[in-house]
């Protein structure tokens, strides 16, 4: 799954998903990809969340909305990322999964179980492409 945000010089943020599904594909899967806060969502308020994991699970708990709105409740994106992720885990204890999190301003974080996630930020210039990795949760 490639999932990614986009802020823009005006402040407008978008974000999306792509997925072949890989590896829970069967005929006629949706999965998480196409619904709308599940693998991404994006409020131009707020900020942006994108996701990567077990979308069958995940798709559950919609992970990228709950982060943008924490963000609007004044979240920081590291907490968001990380609450996204523990409301899973309550659940589904062995789940692998991961989102990252962006507000408006452009501070990240990213959160995950099960896996060690990397997500890359590339900043205004267009240059320069940073490469983060997030350990997973202890819990
Ligand atoms: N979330 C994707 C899916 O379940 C898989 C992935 O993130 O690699 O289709």
């Amino acid at each position: 799954t490639i999932s990614m945000a986009v802020i823009d010089k005006r402040g407008r943020i978008a974000a999306g998903t792509s997925t072949n599904g890989a590896s829970h594909k069967i005929p006629g899967r949706v999965g998480d990809g196409p619904i709308a806060g599940a693998a991404a969502y994006a409020d131009d308020d707020v900020g942006a969340c994108g996701a990567t994991g077990d979308g069958d699970v995940m798709m559950r708990f919609l992970p990228c909305y709950q982060v943008v709105e924490s963000m609007r409740q004044g979240m920081d994106p590291a907490s968001a990322a990380k609450d996204a992720i523990a409301r899973i885990r309550r659940k589904y204890p062995s789940f692998i999964g991961a989102v990252f999190a962006v507000n408006r301003l452009g501070v990240h974080a990213g959160a995950c179980h099960g896996w060690l996630f990397q997500y890359s930020v590339q900043d205004a210039t267009m240059n320069d492409v940073q490469v983060f990795t997030v350990h997973p949760d202890a819990q």
